[in-house]
């Protein structure tokens, strides 16, 4: 894991960034963080964190492997910005255990505001169950 400008990066991404980048020359390693990317253990979170790199994540996670088939079919119709996020990463603080379980929750019931698109509720769900498959210690 990588910490890089105020955000949390999956290996692959952090380390692709270091190569797109110059090492900075006038002072570390340590770098600053928010000039380069510093390998760091994995921490633990107020809430489910994604790599910072979305959509664009090179390890990034397909929301359709987590829907039923018909929700599947949905997804693949959505944006990539959609379709896919970033591998998850990091424990969970008790606060951010509290988090995932109230969001899971809420994105399992059903809308109390407006009618939301097949699709995007599809998304929802998808999203639950990857947080849930991932954060299973936590539930
Ligand atoms: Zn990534």
């Amino acid at each position: 894991m990588y910490v890089y400008a105020a955000d949390v990066w999956c290996d692959s991404c952090g380390e692709a960034i270091k190569s797109s980048l110059e090492t900075p020359s006038n002072y570390g390693p340590p770098y600053d963080t928010n000039d380069y990317p510093s390998e760091a253990s994995e921490g633990h979170s107020d809430s489910p964190s994604h790599c910072g790199a979305g959509a664009e994540c090179l390890e990034r996670v397909d929301l359709a492997d987590y829907a039923s088939a018909r929700g599947a079919k949905l997804i693949r119709t959505l944006d990539d910005r959609l379709r896919y996020v970033g591998a998850p990463m990091e424990e969970l603080t008790e606060y951010g255990a509290e988090y995932l379980r109230e969001s899971i929750k809420e994105m399992l019931a059903p809308s109390k505001v407006r009618p939301v698109e097949p699709d995007i509720r599809a998304r929802k769900r998808a999203l639950a169950s990857l947080w849930s498959s991932f954060w299973s210690d936590y539930l």
